[in-house]
This record gives C-alpha cells, sequence and structure tokens, in this order.
C-alpha cells in the first residue's frame, strides 16, 4: 500500500514543509499508519498568513456580496455531495467514527450547515442606517458589519470534518480568509476538503498548515497578523489560546470541554431513558463535547433504570467502524483508551459500583484498535474524578437524587457548562427547571439536539462565544460605524465647533 505524504496547502495550491519533516497518521480502528502528515513550522504559518493577507485584498473576495458568497457556498453543497463516499471513508479510517453516524448525521449536519449560513447572509444586514438624530446636529449614520481579516481555525481531532465545515462556512460567509490547523491526529479529510472547495475560491482564501499544536498552533495564536481565533478543543489549550491571543488582543471563540448532566425525573418512560441516555453518552463512542455523561437518577427510580440501562447496553454492537452495524467504534488511540480505563478504575476504587462493561474488548480484523464495552458506574458522587472531569469514553456515571433542589445542586457543581438535559414526563416544569441549569444546551426528552441554525457553546469552563446560527456569523465580524456630516458651514456649527472656536 502507498502511503500517501500529505502536505501543507497554501494560495492554491499544495506546498512541501519547510521542515522536510512528516509524522506517522494512523487508523485508530487498526493501529495501521495509513498517512505520513507535514510537520509544520513557524515558517510555514507566516507563508499561509501572507497568503491569506494578499487574498483579503483581492478584489474578487473583498468586493464580493453577500448574495454572491450565498450562491457560492451553496456550491460547496455540490462538491460534498459528489465526494461524499471518499470523505466518509477517509474520516472513517482516520477518525475511527462510525461509518453510521458520518455518513447519517456528520454529512448531513455539513449540508445543512452551508445551506443554513448560506440562507442567512441573503438577508443578514450587513449594512444599516439609522435614523437621523437633531442634536448635536444631522448625520447619516451606516453601521457596517465587515470581515474582521484572517481567522485561524483550529479543530479538534474527534468530528474533524464537521468540527472544520462549522467554522469555515461562517468565516467565508462574513468575507473572512482562512488559516486552519487540523488536528494532527485526523489532517486527512480536511486537507482534501479545502483541496476540493479551494478551486471555487481565489487562491489564498483557504489555507491549510497540518502539524502539531505546540508549533503550528502556538505559531498561529501569536501570529500579529491574524485577527480571530476559532478554537475547538480541550478546556486547558483553550486557556492557553487565550492567553497567547491577548497579546494582541485578538477575537476569541473557544469550544471546549464537557461534563453534561441529564436530570431524570421520578415520572420519567424507563425505555425512552434508556434509549436516550445512551445515545446521549455512547455516539463516538463517547468522545463527544457535548455528551450527556452524568445521569441524576431520582431515587424512586434508579435500580429499575440502571437494569434497563445495562440491558439496551448489552445489545449495542462493538465493531469496526466501516461496518455499518457498529455502534461502538475505538478509542481515538491506545493512550487515550488507557485514561478511560484509568477513569473507570479510579471510579470503582472511590466506591462506585460496575453495572455493565468496563473493559478493554478485542474485535476480531481490528486487533490493534482500543475498543471500550460501553460501560455504566452507579452509586457515583461529584467528589469522583471520573464525574468531575471530562472523560471523553463511553462511560455513564449515574448519580441518585432525592429532589429537584438536589438534583439542581448536583448537575450546576461542575467548571463545565456545556450541555444539561431533562428526561422527564413533565415538559412544562422541565421549562422552569431548564432555565435553572447552567448550560449552553439544554435538551428536554433528548440528546445531541444540534440545529446549524441554533446557538452552541459552553458557560464557565465549556467555554466562550457561540457558533451556529446568526450568533456564529456575528462571532467572525466587526462592526464600523460610518458617520457623514450634512452641515457643511462651520458657523452654524456652533453646539460642536464652537465649544473650541471661540470666536466673536
Ligand atoms: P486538544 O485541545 O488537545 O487539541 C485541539 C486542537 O488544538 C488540535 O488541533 C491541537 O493540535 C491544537 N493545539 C494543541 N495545543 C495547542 C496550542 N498550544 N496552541 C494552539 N493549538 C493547540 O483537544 P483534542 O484532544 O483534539 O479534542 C478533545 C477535546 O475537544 C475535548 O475536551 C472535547 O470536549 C473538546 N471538544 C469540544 C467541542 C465543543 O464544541 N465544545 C467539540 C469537540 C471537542
Amino acid at each position: 500500500m502507498v502511503i500517501p505524504k500529505l502536505d501543507h496547502f497554501i494560495d492554491g495550491a499544495l506546498v512541501a514543509p519547510g521542515s522536510g519533516k512528516y509524522m506517522a497518521v494512523e487508523n485508530p480502528a487498526t493501529g495501521e499508519v495509513i498517512a505520513q502528515v507535514a510537520c509544520g513550522t513557524e515558517q510555514d504559518v507566516d507563508l499561509a498568513v501572507a497568503a491569506a493577507q494578499r487574498a483579503l485584498d483581492n478584489p474578487v473576495w473583498r468586493d464580493m456580496t453577500p448574495r454572491d458568497r450565498s450562491a457560492l457556498l451553496n456550491r460547496f453543497i455540490g462538491v460534498i455531495q459528489q465526494n461524499a463516499h471518499e470523505l466518509a471513508y477517509l474520516e472513517v479510517i482516520s477518525s475511527g467514527g462510525t461509518i453510521s453516524r458520518i455518513a447519517n448525521i456528520d454529512l448531513l449536519l455539513m449540508v445543512e450547515s452551508i445551506m443554513s449560513m448560506a440562507d442567512l447572509i441573503k438577508t443578514y444586514p450587513f449594512t444599516q442606517s439609522l435614523p437621523a438624530k437633531p442634536l448635536p446636529e444631522l448625520t447619516d449614520v451606516k453601521v457596517v458589519k465587515e470581515p474582521i481579516g484572517v481567522c485561524a481555525l483550529i479543530p479538534a481531532w474527534n468530528l474533524p470534518m464537521l468540527l472544520f465545515i462549522n467554522k469555515l462556512v461562517p468565516a467565508l460567509a462574513a468575507g473572512n480568509t482562512v488559516v486552519v490547523k487540523p488536528s494532527e491526529l485526523t489532517p486527512q479529510t480536511t486537507l482534501r476538503l479545502a483541496q476540493l472547495l479551494a478551486p471555487l475560491l481565489p487562491p489564498g482564501v483557504l489555507n491549510v498548515v497540518n502539524g502539531i499544536g505546540p508549533v503550528v498552533g502556538e505559531a498561529l495564536t501569536l501570529h500579529r497578523g491574524i485577527g480571530k481565533i476559532s478554537f475547538t478543543g480541550s478546556t486547558l489549550v483553550g486557556k492557553r489560546i487565550q492567553t497567547n491571543a491577548a497579546a494582541s488582543l485578538k477575537h476569541v471563540t473557544l469550544e471546549l470541554g464537557g461534563k453534561g448532566a441529564a436530570i431524570v425525573t421520578a415520572d420519567a418512560d424507563l425505555n425512552a431513558v434508556a434509549q436516550g441516555a445512551l445515545f446521549g453518552v455512547l455516539l463516538n463512542s463517547g468522545q463527544a463535547c457535548e455528551s450527556g455523561t452524568r445521569l441524576l437518577v431520582h431515587e424512586s427510580i434508579h435500580e429499575p433504570l440502571l437494569a434497563k440501562l445495562a440491558e439496551v447496553a448489552g445489545r449495542l454492537q462493538i465493531g469496526d467502524p466501516l461496518d455499518p452495524r457498529t455502534s461502538i467504534g475505538p478509542m481515538c488511540h491506545a493512550a487515550h483508551g488507557e485514561k478511560v480505563l484509568g477513569y473507570i478504575r479510579s471510579a470503582l476504587e472511590q466506591g462506585a459500583r460496575l453495572v455493565c462493561g468496563g473493559e478493554r474488548i478485542i474485535v476480531p480484523g481490528c486487533e490493534g484498535g482500543f475498543f471500550i464495552a460501553p460501560t455504566i458506574l452507579a452509586d457515583c458522587h461529584n467528589q469522583m474524578n471520573a464525574v468531575r472531569e471530562e472523560i471523553f469514553g463511553p462511560v455513564l456515571t449515574v448519580i441518585k437524587y432525592r429532589d429537584e433542589a438536589e438534583a439542581i445542586a448536583i448537575a450546576n457543581d461542575s467548571d463545565y457548562g456545556l450541555s444539561a438535559g431533562i428526561w422527564t414526563g413533565d415538559v412544562l416544569a422541565a421549562q422552569l427547571l431548564a432555565r435553572r441549569l447552567q448550560a449552553g444546551s439544554v435538551w428536554i426528552n433528548d440528546w445531541h439536539m444540534l440545529r446549524t441554525d441554533v446557538p452552541f457553546g459552553g458557560y464557565k469552563q465549556s467555554g466562550q462565544g457561540r457558533e451556529m446560527g446568526i450568533a456564529g456569523l456575528e462571532s467572525f465580524l466587526e462592526t464600523k460605524a460610518i458617520s457623514t456630516a450634512f452641515q457643511r458651514d462651520p458657523a452654524k456649527k456652533t453646539m460642536t465647533y464652537g465649544v473650541v472656536h471661540k470666536s466673536a
């Protein structure tokens, strides 16, 4: 098998790294090396930023109307659809996500994300005239929304294509140019999409620099030619990015970790909860920031719900992510799998009860992958590391509560605030309860209810700013007020000029 070399994509062309160095990219399901990706340097970042800055000044891009940008974005859809099979395959072999999720959810959300942003910018008020005010004198004021400039997009490895598109589309819709740094673990689909989409764009509008976070990511977040960082990843790295960005006061959007709490009320339908809560925690084998990882269950239904959860979890197929029957694929790499098992061990040491799972599974044909059985831990409490920290694996921690006040207190006792949820028979009472939960998204009787026109982001240490919809577009825009004076005669500007010019 020929191992492909993945270079940078700068100014409309593939560019080899200045260092001449490459590193291996592995298939998480098998451990096989499937590509060699460029090890970018600060000099490579300089080249990409310079190309992106030139593209900002290219009249073809700079003067393109929102209507034309909308039409251009819509053309992305055809490209994605025509290449859907290749993109889905590359995404599975590089990220370990299951083909059924990527084909049924990710690709559709990508198309939907483009469609809704293309629609939005057809009517979004990029220019607004304000009514004249009589004092201090009549002026005409226009408020215009302009691109920030060159934006750095830094996504995580867990949903590489979807995260990339969710950043790229609003950035371009707002008229910016971008430099993308894919995760070094999953660069394939970002590079491939850049190559496929770039012919629709002037050169330099979309650039990709591959490499590791501490080199390429750092260079981007410190670069004075960059006006905005849009980052998805861990809270630890998010804090570092905010510190770096502060040196030149860049705009920053941070989509970080989560520890989603779901409250199950006494009147909830146990069958529905068992299916829904496991969907909430097991999608992408638990490697999703918005997962519902803490299930807070009313004491009256605690034991019957545990039995249902174990029964449903036992039916799920762990296996090759390329097999459409597979529900649970591999951890992204072995070290991450060991970390997940470490959290399970620590919870058991701290008094948790193992309801099911808790172990590594060897999958025939995928012996080099690190698979973990869906794991349910009961008798958990908020002092356990497995309950406080993000595990990012197929692990549900179950906590018993007595009354609503206690459930709210447990749910909110977290550094994170990305997602929360309520499983209940009383959706009216749930509306009030939802207002008490400290999270950017609250889902009632479902999970992962992501809509491309609905703002998504975190409270507390789960992030800053919002992606998707109007909030997502506006996070890539600057605001300018252009004021024009009507009064041309200085002698008549008594309230303003008169303060300085004290003529007789
Ligand atoms: P990570 O923070 O290790 O890496 C994310 C990206 O940042 C990668 O591209 C990495 O190369 C880069 N990076 C690393 N160090 C950097 C630095 N010093 N400067 C700039 N960039 C740097 O996260 P990960 O392991 O790739 O992803 C998992 C994390 O992402 C989890 O915490 C998960 O919750 C979070 N996540 C959040 C969302 C969300 O929308 N809130 C979505 C997906 C994942």
